[in-house]
Protein backbone atom coordinates (compact mmCIF):
# COMPACT_ATOMS: atom_id res chain seq x y z
CA UNK A 1 0.00 0.00 0.00
CA UNK A 2 1.56 3.60 -0.68
CA UNK A 3 0.32 7.00 -1.19
CA UNK A 4 1.01 6.50 -4.95
CA UNK A 5 -1.60 3.68 -4.94
CA UNK A 6 -4.46 5.89 -2.92
CA UNK A 7 -3.78 8.72 -5.37
CA UNK A 8 -4.44 6.42 -8.74
CA UNK A 9 -7.53 5.48 -7.04
CA UNK A 10 -8.69 8.63 -6.29
CA UNK A 11 -7.87 9.88 -10.11
CA UNK A 12 -9.23 6.85 -11.42
CA UNK A 13 -12.81 7.20 -9.57
CA UNK A 14 -12.49 11.02 -10.49
CA UNK A 15 -11.84 10.25 -14.18
CA UNK A 16 -15.08 7.55 -14.07
CA UNK A 17 -17.36 10.10 -12.51
CA UNK A 18 -16.03 12.78 -15.28
CA UNK A 19 -17.11 10.46 -18.01
CA UNK A 20 -20.34 9.62 -16.30
CA UNK A 21 -21.15 13.23 -16.34
CA UNK A 22 -22.05 13.00 -12.74
CA UNK A 23 -23.89 15.51 -10.74
CA UNK A 24 -23.26 15.41 -6.79
CA UNK A 25 -24.92 12.74 -5.09
CA UNK A 26 -25.34 9.64 -8.16
CA UNK A 27 -26.75 11.06 -10.99
CA UNK A 28 -28.64 13.49 -9.13
CA UNK A 29 -28.02 16.83 -7.67
CA UNK A 30 -31.10 16.79 -5.00
CA UNK A 31 -32.37 13.31 -5.38
CA UNK A 32 -35.81 15.02 -7.39
CA UNK A 33 -36.39 15.37 -11.06
CA UNK A 34 -37.96 18.56 -11.00
CA UNK A 35 -35.45 20.11 -8.57
CA UNK A 36 -32.43 18.74 -10.60
CA UNK A 37 -34.00 20.26 -14.04
CA UNK A 38 -34.37 23.56 -12.61
CA UNK A 39 -30.77 23.57 -11.64
CA UNK A 40 -29.95 22.55 -15.20
CA UNK A 41 -32.12 24.88 -17.08
CA UNK A 42 -31.73 28.05 -15.10
CA UNK A 43 -27.77 29.26 -14.46
CA UNK A 44 -29.48 31.73 -11.78
CA UNK A 45 -30.85 28.84 -9.89
CA UNK A 46 -27.98 26.87 -9.58
CA UNK A 47 -26.07 30.07 -8.24
CA UNK A 48 -28.47 30.33 -5.62
CA UNK A 49 -27.89 26.60 -5.12
CA UNK A 50 -24.58 26.83 -4.44
CA UNK A 51 -25.32 29.68 -1.75
CA UNK A 52 -27.18 26.89 0.34
CA UNK A 53 -24.28 24.23 0.07
CA UNK A 54 -22.99 24.69 3.35
CA UNK A 55 -24.56 23.41 7.22
CA UNK A 56 -27.28 21.24 5.57
CA UNK A 57 -27.07 17.68 3.72
CA UNK A 58 -26.31 18.28 0.07
CA UNK A 59 -29.49 16.88 -1.51
CA UNK A 60 -31.82 19.59 0.59
CA UNK A 61 -29.35 22.16 -0.63
CA UNK A 62 -29.66 21.44 -4.04
CA UNK A 63 -33.41 21.19 -4.14
CA UNK A 64 -33.92 24.59 -2.21
CA UNK A 65 -34.16 26.93 -5.50
CA UNK A 66 -36.72 24.30 -6.58
CA UNK A 67 -38.91 25.36 -2.80
CA UNK A 68 -37.63 28.98 -2.95
CA UNK A 69 -39.65 29.28 -6.55
CA UNK A 70 -42.39 27.34 -5.23
CA UNK A 71 -43.00 29.77 -2.04
CA UNK A 72 -42.03 32.80 -3.93
CA UNK A 73 -44.06 32.09 -7.71
CA UNK A 74 -40.49 33.33 -8.95
CA UNK A 75 -36.99 33.41 -9.26
CA UNK A 76 -37.28 36.83 -10.80
CA UNK A 77 -33.50 38.52 -10.17
CA UNK A 78 -35.33 41.91 -9.87
CA UNK A 79 -37.27 40.83 -7.30
CA UNK A 80 -35.21 38.62 -5.35
CA UNK A 81 -33.03 42.07 -5.28
CA UNK A 82 -35.70 44.23 -4.03
CA UNK A 83 -37.86 42.24 -1.85
CA UNK A 84 -35.64 41.03 0.65
CA UNK A 85 -38.53 40.77 3.15
CA UNK A 86 -40.46 38.21 1.03
CA UNK A 87 -37.10 36.23 0.69
CA UNK A 88 -36.81 35.89 4.00
CA UNK A 89 -40.17 34.98 4.92
CA UNK A 90 -39.79 31.84 1.87
CA UNK A 91 -36.32 30.98 3.21
CA UNK A 92 -37.87 31.09 7.06
CA UNK A 93 -41.48 29.20 6.60
CA UNK A 94 -41.78 26.14 8.13
CA UNK A 95 -39.70 23.42 7.00
CA UNK A 96 -37.32 26.34 7.18
CA UNK A 97 -34.93 25.87 3.50
CA UNK A 98 -31.59 26.41 5.75
CA UNK A 99 -30.58 26.58 9.20
CA UNK A 100 -28.79 29.88 8.75
CA UNK A 101 -32.00 32.00 8.64
CA UNK A 102 -31.04 35.06 8.31
CA UNK A 103 -27.77 35.55 6.58
CA UNK A 104 -29.05 33.10 3.74
CA UNK A 105 -31.63 35.19 2.68
CA UNK A 106 -29.17 37.97 2.54
CA UNK A 107 -26.93 36.22 0.92
CA UNK A 108 -29.53 35.21 -2.35
CA UNK A 109 -30.98 38.93 -2.50
CA UNK A 110 -26.90 40.32 -2.86
CA UNK A 111 -26.58 37.71 -5.13
CA UNK A 112 -29.68 38.49 -6.92
CA UNK A 113 -28.22 42.37 -7.89
CA UNK A 114 -24.85 40.86 -8.15
CA UNK A 115 -25.90 38.81 -11.43
CA UNK A 116 -27.71 41.94 -12.57
CA UNK A 117 -25.18 44.57 -11.96
CA UNK A 118 -22.26 42.69 -13.26
CA UNK A 119 -23.50 39.64 -15.32
CA UNK A 120 -26.43 41.25 -17.37
CA UNK A 121 -28.98 39.04 -15.33
CA UNK A 122 -27.56 35.87 -16.61
CA UNK A 123 -25.32 34.14 -13.82
CA UNK A 124 -23.82 31.86 -16.54
CA UNK A 125 -21.84 34.38 -17.92
CA UNK A 126 -20.16 34.20 -14.68
CA UNK A 127 -18.27 31.04 -16.49
CA UNK A 128 -18.73 31.99 -19.95
CA UNK A 129 -16.97 29.87 -22.85
CA UNK A 130 -12.98 30.64 -22.87
CA UNK A 131 -12.94 31.58 -19.48
CA UNK A 132 -10.24 30.42 -17.48
CA UNK A 133 -10.92 28.35 -14.12
CA UNK A 134 -8.92 30.70 -12.05
CA UNK A 135 -11.07 33.91 -13.22
CA UNK A 136 -14.71 31.76 -12.74
CA UNK A 137 -13.49 31.00 -9.56
CA UNK A 138 -12.24 34.68 -8.25
CA UNK A 139 -16.06 35.40 -9.65
CA UNK A 140 -17.98 32.96 -7.83
CA UNK A 141 -16.01 33.29 -4.71
CA UNK A 142 -16.00 37.13 -4.80
CA UNK A 143 -20.66 36.58 -4.04
CA UNK A 144 -21.45 36.87 -0.40
CA UNK A 145 -22.24 33.54 0.99
CA UNK A 146 -20.03 31.61 -1.38
CA UNK A 147 -15.93 31.92 -0.39
CA UNK A 148 -12.95 29.37 -1.69
CA UNK A 149 -14.55 25.94 -0.60
CA UNK A 150 -17.90 26.56 -2.57
CA UNK A 151 -16.67 27.97 -5.86
CA UNK A 152 -13.81 25.23 -6.42
CA UNK A 153 -16.59 22.56 -6.06
CA UNK A 154 -18.75 24.59 -8.37
CA UNK A 155 -16.07 25.33 -10.57
CA UNK A 156 -15.65 21.23 -10.94
CA UNK A 157 -19.28 20.64 -11.41
CA UNK A 158 -19.66 22.96 -14.06
CA UNK A 159 -17.11 21.50 -15.69
CA UNK A 160 -18.02 17.86 -14.82
CA UNK A 161 -21.83 18.11 -15.27
CA UNK A 162 -22.60 21.41 -17.57
CA UNK A 163 -19.96 20.76 -19.78
CA UNK A 164 -18.50 24.32 -19.17
CA UNK A 165 -16.14 25.18 -21.86
CA UNK A 166 -13.00 26.49 -19.35
CA UNK A 167 -9.66 27.06 -19.64
CA UNK A 168 -6.62 25.84 -17.33
CA UNK A 169 -8.25 22.99 -15.89
CA UNK A 170 -4.33 22.39 -14.22
CA UNK A 171 -5.85 25.28 -11.59
CA UNK A 172 -8.40 23.64 -10.65
CA UNK A 173 -8.83 22.46 -7.19
CA UNK A 174 -10.28 19.52 -4.34
CA UNK A 175 -12.86 21.57 -2.09
CA UNK A 176 -11.56 21.79 1.46
CA UNK A 177 -14.35 20.24 2.56
CA UNK A 178 -14.68 18.06 5.77
CA UNK A 179 -15.11 14.64 3.85
CA UNK A 180 -12.35 15.82 1.36
CA UNK A 181 -10.16 16.55 4.58
CA UNK A 182 -10.85 13.13 6.55
CA UNK A 183 -10.20 10.81 3.25
CA UNK A 184 -7.07 12.62 2.48
CA UNK A 185 -5.78 12.37 6.22
CA UNK A 186 -7.09 8.86 6.89
CA UNK A 187 -5.43 7.41 3.56
CA UNK A 188 -1.86 8.96 4.09
CA UNK A 189 -2.48 11.50 1.20
CA UNK A 190 -1.48 14.68 3.66
CA UNK A 191 0.31 14.06 7.11
CA UNK A 192 -1.44 17.37 8.55
CA UNK A 193 -4.76 19.14 7.93
CA UNK A 194 -4.30 21.87 6.03
CA UNK A 195 -5.27 23.73 2.81
CA UNK A 196 -2.30 23.77 1.89
CA UNK A 197 -1.01 20.60 2.54
CA UNK A 198 -4.62 19.05 0.42
CA UNK A 199 -4.16 21.52 -2.69
CA UNK A 200 -0.34 20.38 -2.94
CA UNK A 201 -1.44 16.64 -2.61
CA UNK A 202 -4.31 17.11 -5.30
CA UNK A 203 -2.03 18.73 -7.49
CA UNK A 204 0.71 16.29 -6.82
CA UNK A 205 -1.72 12.81 -7.71
CA UNK A 206 -3.48 14.85 -10.95
CA UNK A 207 -1.39 17.76 -12.15
CA UNK A 208 -3.72 18.20 -15.30
CA UNK A 209 -6.52 18.29 -13.56
CA UNK A 210 -6.53 18.33 -9.64
CA UNK A 211 -10.28 19.13 -9.32
CA UNK A 212 -10.84 15.36 -11.04
CA UNK A 213 -10.43 13.96 -7.37
CA UNK A 214 -13.00 16.93 -5.54
CA UNK A 215 -16.23 14.77 -6.13
CA UNK A 216 -14.47 10.90 -5.66
CA UNK A 217 -13.42 12.04 -2.44
CA UNK A 218 -16.28 13.62 -1.33
CA UNK A 219 -17.97 10.33 -2.32
CA UNK A 220 -15.63 8.35 -0.93
CA UNK A 221 -15.73 10.54 3.07
CA UNK A 222 -19.75 10.88 3.02
CA UNK A 223 -20.65 6.95 1.78
CA UNK A 224 -17.40 5.45 3.60
CA UNK A 225 -15.14 6.94 5.17
CA UNK A 226 -17.66 7.92 7.86
CA UNK A 227 -16.33 10.14 10.94
CA UNK A 228 -17.08 7.23 13.54
CA UNK A 229 -17.79 4.15 12.01
CA UNK A 230 -15.14 3.80 8.67
CA UNK A 231 -17.00 1.21 6.39
CA UNK A 232 -13.45 0.40 5.35
CA UNK A 233 -14.47 -3.24 4.16
CA UNK A 234 -16.27 -1.73 1.81
CA UNK A 235 -14.64 1.21 0.65
CA UNK A 236 -13.36 1.94 -2.79
CA UNK A 237 -10.19 2.66 -1.33
CA UNK A 238 -9.80 -0.42 0.99
CA UNK A 239 -7.52 -2.08 -0.96
CA UNK A 240 -4.90 0.36 -1.19
CA UNK A 241 -5.84 2.64 2.00
CA UNK A 242 -3.68 2.68 5.74
CA UNK A 243 -6.63 3.07 6.74
CA UNK A 244 -5.58 5.48 9.64
CA UNK A 245 -9.17 5.69 10.78
CA UNK A 246 -7.41 7.17 14.45
CA UNK A 247 -7.73 10.61 12.31
CA UNK A 248 -10.68 12.80 12.13
CA UNK A 249 -11.41 16.03 11.50
CA UNK A 250 -14.10 18.54 12.89
CA UNK A 251 -16.66 20.16 10.98
CA UNK A 252 -20.17 19.12 9.88
CA UNK A 253 -20.11 15.53 7.39
CA UNK A 254 -23.00 15.42 5.44
CA UNK A 255 -23.08 18.97 3.85
CA UNK A 256 -21.72 20.49 0.74
S1 LIG B 1 -13.19 4.11 4.88
FE1 LIG B 1 -11.29 3.10 5.53
S2 LIG B 1 -10.40 2.38 3.59
FE2 LIG B 1 -11.90 3.96 3.05
S3 LIG B 1 -10.75 5.87 2.95
FE3 LIG B 1 -11.59 5.71 5.02
S4 LIG B 1 -9.95 4.77 6.23
FE4 LIG B 1 -9.48 4.38 4.06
Amino acid sequence: MSRDAVGAALVAYGRELEAAGAAQVGESFSRSEAADALLKSDPNAFLIAVLFTQGIPAERAWSAPYALKERLGHLDLHRLACEPDAVIQAVQAAPMLHRFKNTLPRWISAAATRVLDEYGGDASRIWAPGSHVLEVTERLAAFSGIGRKKSVMAVEILIRHFDAELQGRECGQVAYDVQVRRVFLRTGLVEHDSVEAVESAARRYCPSSPGTLDLATWLVGRETCRPKTPLCDVCRLGDVCPRLVRLNVEGVGATR
